[in-house]
């Protein structure tokens, strides 16, 4: 067993030098202004088992908003909130085939395509209960700290006020589905509990721990405690198979074929169900808006390491 941990160890940190060169092709996310401030050339991978062991190498402890893959854990809040049948009423289960942003994220029956885009994770943060905004996000971030096991989160302040001065295309988005009735409350309130979300500052190692849960379907490695109901886990993880990549979904399963989740801070998160939890850091984005080097990094070790589940 411990000559496989080195093993694992060894193909952690291969990975990660292998495929550094990646980030040159790749630019950072300049649509939210603060993002630009990012050093490109930053890799990090992490893994962590369900057995609890983890194994890094490079900017694993690099801190980077966590953006789209916050939209998992607001699912999954929004789902023990409301119940699965309340949030698909307000939201699909389809691939957009578009990109995170489209204007065209509405399908024919009013709802946004699916709850990984943007209009659709405005919409299920909506549907987060709290008496006040101040305790909606408070539910958030405490749910964000018990999920991924880190007490250490904090809001990036710069960043979510960036965003919020700068997202004309979400605030377009939300108006249109308030319009349609998808919108749960004010939208102005809806959209800064969204940015709020994006902006939670989180590490490749946190993502990956935040994965090892998932993976080991709902129940936290150490204290056994069933965080998530296995149903809840399973669906998000068909959500992320489906529409984790936005517009690469498809092309990400044939290469690698695992549920993840991509953000344009830099981070993506990878499960291998009843194995273990992938995160990965690199700001240097594909047109798509997935870190580059996140999914060379990924490609790799599925191959490695066969990883695909489908
Ligand atoms: N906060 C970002 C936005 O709404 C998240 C997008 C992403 O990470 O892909 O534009």
């Amino acid at each position: 067993i411990s000559k496989n941990k080195e093993q694992l160890q060894q193909k952690v940190e291969e990975v990660v030098e292998n495929n550094r060169h990646y980030a040159k092709l790749g630019n950072l996310a300049s649509y939210i202004p603060v993002l630009t401030e990012a050093d490109p050339t930053q890799v990090g991978l992490s893994i962590w088992t369900i057995k609890g062991e983890s194994f890094n190498a490079g900017a694993y402890q690099t801190r980077f908003t966590i953006q789209s893959i916050s939209k998992i854990i607001t699912l999954i809040l929004a789902l023990l909130d409301n119940g699965r049948d309340a949030v698909f009423k307000k939201v699909g289960m389809e691939p957009s085939g578009k990109s995170y942003n489209a204007i065209e994220s509405i399908n024919c029956c009013n709802k946004p395509f699916n709850p990984m885009i943007n209009a659709g994770a405005i919409a299920v943060t909506s549907m987060i209960k709290g008496d006040s905004p101040q305790i909606k996000f408070a539910r958030i971030m405490n749910f964000f700290k018990k999920i991924t096991k880190s007490d250490n989160l904090e809001l990036d302040e710069r960043v979510y006020l960036s965003e919020k001065r700068t997202g004309i295309r979400n605030r377009t988005l939300a108006y249109y589905m308030k319009e349609k009735n998808i919108i749960e409350g004010e939208v102005e309130a809806a959209l800064d509990l969204y940015f709020r979300q994006c902006s939670i500052l989180v590490t490749a190692k946190e993502l990956a721990s935040l994965g090892a849960i998932l993976a080991n379907d709902g129940v936290d490695y150490e204290t056994k405690e069933q965080i998530v109901p296995a149903a809840i886990v399973k669906l998000v993880r068909a959500l992320m198979v489906t529409c984790g990549l936005y517009n690469e979904s498809g092309e990400f399963a044939v290469k690698v074929g695992l549920p993840a989740k991509s953000g344009v801070g830099g981070g993506m998160l990878a499960i291998v169900p009843g194995k273990f939890g992938i995160g990965t850091f690199g700001p240097a984005l594909d047109a798509n808006g997935n870190s580059i080097t996140g999914l060379k990094i990924l490609e790799n070790l599925a191959q490695a390491l066969d990883l695909s589940i489908l």
